[in-house]
C-alpha cells in the first residue's frame, strides 16, 4: 500500500504543479480533455449531417431528333434511342 500511496501523492503533486501561464497540470489536462471531447462531438456532427454530394458526372440532356430526355454521362452525349447528339438542359 505504501507504493500506491506514494503514487497517488506523486500524481496529486503533479496535478497540483504549475504547468505554464499560472495554470496547474490538472487544469491543463481538464482543458485538453474538454477540447478532445469537443472535437469528437464536432467530428460526429459533421459526418452525420453531411449532405450527399451533388451528382456532377451526369447531366440531364434531351435529344432533338427523337425527343428522348434523361440523365446521361457528361462525357457521352449520345442519344440511347437514335444515337444522335444530345443537348444539355
Ligand atoms: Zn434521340
Amino acid at each position: 500500500m505504501q507504493i500506491i500511496r506514494a503514487f497517488v501523492i506523486s500524481v496529486d503533486d503533479f496535478i497540483g504543479q504549475q504547468a505554464f501561464g499560472g495554470a496547474t497540470w490538472g487544469q491543463v489536462l481538464l482543458v485538453a480533455f474538454a477540447i478532445a471531447m469537443l472535437l469528437l462531438v464536432w467530428g460526429f456532427l459533421s459526418t452525420s449531417s453531411r449532405k450527399p454530394e451533388p451528382d456532377t458526372r451526369t447531366v440531364v440532356a434531351y435529344c432533338l431528333s427523337c425527343g428522348w430526355r434523361g440523365r446521361t454521362s457528361r462525357h457521352r452525349l449520345e442519344c440511347p434511342h437514335c444515337g444522335d447528339e444530345l443537348e444539355i438542359e
